[in-house]
């Protein structure tokens, strides 16, 4: 027996693998054959040249016996191979179309969501680490989700980013964030965290100066964070994007410091105001000398290029003592303050000193 091959378009190609005697055996034969073959590195005008595939098997009639379904189920599958990296192949099975529904039900309930504002924001507090006084809050969306109650962003936000659902969303979060926090004392300021989609809107630039406007903040008290993986891309873009909110006073921070691979040069390349030292470093600070090390040669780092340091994840006092004596400049974590709806901010002490008396 032979089997079919057709090119589907681009880079797309189907095999009809017929009259075999054991089909997953034979299936999974031939995929590895395939990746194989295809991962052999060649010559191409005096270059090597090394390519990857990825491959998706669905089964007949075992998962469909018409061609939309098997090419829809071998097509999940695919996509199973290729976010898993190059070079492998995946059997589909029933649980993928399960989450496929599951994704497109939140996607939906996203939507509505959306159109029907069933956000919150809600808000943790930052203090200066010798003052002890609050100095900002970072702003952080919840979605109050009619049936499930609340969801944390980390369940929607890479949704809201696949689909294009963050740049509605976060316009409303930066619209919020900038209302609420004008009714704040005036040296308390607001960070909203912005992800690389929204970077990538031509509009963000107005819709932040539009924001301060119609709400009154001035932009001194607006503080736009951002991970290094937003500045991966369009360098360029973005480095002119980050000198327009600075020239009007808006400032910017680097989130999640250290997570990243080049976070080095992004400090020199781009106009940072602050660096915030991701969590992960806080939390071994009482177990692993290493931390220690680290965190002080990020103080040390920040100050030579005149920025702040800001510590995040702060859960215990013995981390609070060792962040001061390294001189870090502000800390958040639960240790000083949880996310919470604004009406609970304002019934709090401004100083985490009270606050850790009251504790
Ligand atoms: P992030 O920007 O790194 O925010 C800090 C996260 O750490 C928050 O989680 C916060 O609740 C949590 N956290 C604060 N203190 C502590 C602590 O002491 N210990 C521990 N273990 N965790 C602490 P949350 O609110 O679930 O947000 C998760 C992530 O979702 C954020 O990480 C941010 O990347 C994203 N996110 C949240 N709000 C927004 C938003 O409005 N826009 C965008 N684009 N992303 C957002
Ligand atoms: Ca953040
Ligand atoms: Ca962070």
């Amino acid at each position: 027996v032979t089997d079919v091959l057709a090119r589907l378009g681009g880079d797309e190609f189907a095999i009809i693998q017929t009259g075999c005697h054991d089909q997953r055996a034979s299936s999974i034969d031939l995929a590895s054959r395939i990746s194989k073959l295809i991962a052999e590195p060649f010559q191409l005008q005096g270059h090597r040249i090394e390519i990857g595939t990825s491959i998706g098997v669905a089964l007949a009639p075992e998962h469909g016996s018409d061609q939309e379904q098997l090419l829809k189920k071998a097509d999940l599958a695919l996509y199973r191979s290729k976010s898993a990296g190059r070079n492998c192949f995946t059997l589909y099975d029933e649980a993928m179309s399960a989450e496929l529904e599951a994704r497109n039900t939140l996607e939906g309930d996203l939507r509505d969501a959306i159109a029907r504002c069933l956000f919150e924001v809600h808000y943790q507090p930052y203090f200066d680490v010798q003052t002890g006084r609050r100095r900002g809050v970072e702003a952080l969306v919840r979605w109050r989700h009619p049936t499930r109650g609340l969801i944390p962003p980390d369940l929607f936000i890479p949704l809201a980013e696949e689909t294009g659902l963050i740049v509605p969303l976060g316009e409303w979060i930066i619209r919020q964030a900038c209302d609420d926090a004008i009714s704040w004392p005036a040296d308390t300021t607001v960070s909203v965290n912005l992800s690389p989609v929204q970077f990538k809107q031509a509009e963000l630039f107005d819709i932040i100066e539009s924001a301060l406007r119609k709400s009154g903040l001035p932009p001194e008290r607006l503080e736009i964070e951002i991970t290094e993986s937003v500045l991966l891309e369009r360098a360029v873009e973005n480095h002119a994007f980050m000198e327009r909110l600075k020239s009007i006073g808006v400032s910017l921070a680097l989130d999640d410091f250290g997570t990243g691979y080049s976070s080095l040069s992004c400090l020199t390349a781009f106009p940072f105001d602050k660096i915030k030292i991701d969590k992960s470093f806080i939390g071994k600070l009482s177990k692993r000398h290493k931390s220690l090390a680290i965190i002080s040669s990020i103080v040390t780092l920040a100050r030579g290029l005149g920025m702040s340091v800001t510590a995040e994840g702060v859960e215990t006092r013995e981390q609070l003592e060792g962040l001061k004596t390294l001189g870090v400049n502000f800390a958040q974590g639960y240790l000083l303050g949880r996310p919470v709806p604004i009406d609970e901010l304002n019934d709090q002490p401004q100083s985490y000193r009270s606050r850790l008396d009251a504790a």
